[in-house]
């Protein structure tokens, strides 16, 4: 990845194309700043009271609240989760791994789909966890495997954790329909597995916050044993400043209490605390009632431009008649499309056309734009047939 990374650097082939991130791009193929969080920006840079400060060891608490709000809906019972401001989505994961793997007594394996988001195996390993993957994409129907992702769940140890993918599942824009989600939910209770949602793409997929978190919500109104650890780096929009948090579900009040203790101490270990400047500004969107409706409409137009771009996409591969069915382009959800392009056929697009896709053939669909996509399509066309 990193080598393609330096050869898309070291590219000035004026059609190059980069499909490669695993970040938003604009219609100019540039990061996006969210006017809403622009707007919250120039407010606290003009508040002569602003301070830089440290924060607690359990991170900010307005953050926090608006954070658990965002993916857990309004009506859970937050006297019984234990919320912590993590190091983006990456240092959510890492620190519900470390909690559980430091005080559950759950059997040692961990269940990761089969593909999942790179470095999944190695944070739970880092933890101290087995790690094992379960089957989950169709790669000929190029969709969910739901079948053998139940009979995953049903012949594990009883009381295993799985991870999930709470929406846009990275890499194969594959979810479970919400009918799906219930029967899954069903199952976690039968067998009395623990969810482990990371949430890294909400908004991404419907444009709506709400709608976007409703396997979370269906999971938390069952009782199931869960936590999640949210990325608010996408759709905030603010890879950088690390903007993550973990929520576990721990039962009972009293637990709860324990639980907050030991994860401040795991913190104070590991960071002392969480960055401060990236939560102002979340903070100051969500407790404005108007900087919030704009965030809700600068989703809309980041899911509405990358359903754009994948419909642009197919229906030119259509018109051209590239062999296969490109249906999936459009069927698959969220920022990335698993296109079922060969390792040899992405290649030859990296060498022969300048267009940036990884061996797994994820692409990016924010890297195409209308400038570009005939062009894309057209080099598919080619190392298709
Ligand atoms: N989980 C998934 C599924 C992701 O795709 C990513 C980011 N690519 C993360 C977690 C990490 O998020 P963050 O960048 O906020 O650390």
């Amino acid at each position: 990845m990193n080598v393609l990374k330096d050869r898309l650097a070291a590219d000035d082939h004026p059609k190059k194309v980069n499909l490669a991130p695993g970040t938003y791009r604009c219609e100019s193929g540039q990061p996006w700043i969210l006017p809403c969080f622009r707007l919250a920006a120039e407010r606290l840079l003009a508040d002569r009271g602003y301070d830089h400060e440290y924060l607690g060891l359990l991170g900010h608490p307005k953050f926090l609240h608006y954070a658990r709000e965002l993916v857990l809906g309004p009506k859970v019972d937050t006297s019984t989760i234990a919320s912590l401001q993590t190091v983006g989505g990456t240092g959510a994961v890492h620190m519900g791994a470390l909690i559980l793997k430091l005080f559950s007594d759950r059997p040692s394996t961990v269940f990761i789909s089969d593909p999942t988001w790179v470095n999944h195996h190695d944070v739970f390993q880092h933890a101290g966890w087995r790690t094992e993957s379960y089957r989950y994409y169709d790669s000929v129907n190029k969709s969910l495997d739901f079948g053998s992702f139940v009979q995953s769940l049903r012949t594990a140890p009883s009381r295993s954790i799985y991870v999930l993918h709470a929406v846009g599942h990275n890499p194969t824009g594959c979810d479970p329909s919400l009918e799906q989600w219930r029967a899954l939910a069903q199952l976690f209770k039968e067998k009395d597995h623990f969810a482990f949602f990371d949430c890294a793409y909400q908004g991404f997929v419907s444009g709506n916050l709400e709608q976007d978190r409703q396997a979370v919500e269906l999971f938390a109104s069952h009782g199931i044993a869960m936590c999640v650890a949210q990325s608010l780096s996408k759709n905030a929009g603010m890879y950088g400043e690390r903007l993550g948090a973990l929520h576990v579900f721990c039962g009972t009040v009293s637990s709860t209490k324990l639980v907050k203790q030991q994860l401040k101490v795991l913190t104070r270990r590991e960071i002392s605390c969480a960055p401060k400047y990236g939560a102002d500004l979340v903070s100051t969107v969500c407790s404005d009632p108007k900087l919030r409706a704009m965030w809700d409409s600068d989703l809309k137009h980041i899911s509405g431009r990358i359903i754009a771009m994948r419909h642009g996409l197919f229906d030119r591969l259509v018109k051209l008649e590239t062999p296969g069915d490109w249906s999936h382009i459009i069927r698959q959800r969220g920022m990335f499309a698993y296109s079922g392009l060969t390792p040899e056929q992405c290649n030859a697009l990296v060498d022969d056309y300048h267009i940036y896709v990884p061996r797994t053939g994820r692409m990016m669909m924010a890297g195409l734009n209308e400038d570009n996509l005939d062009y894309v399509a057209e080099a598919i066309h080619r190392v298709v047939v």
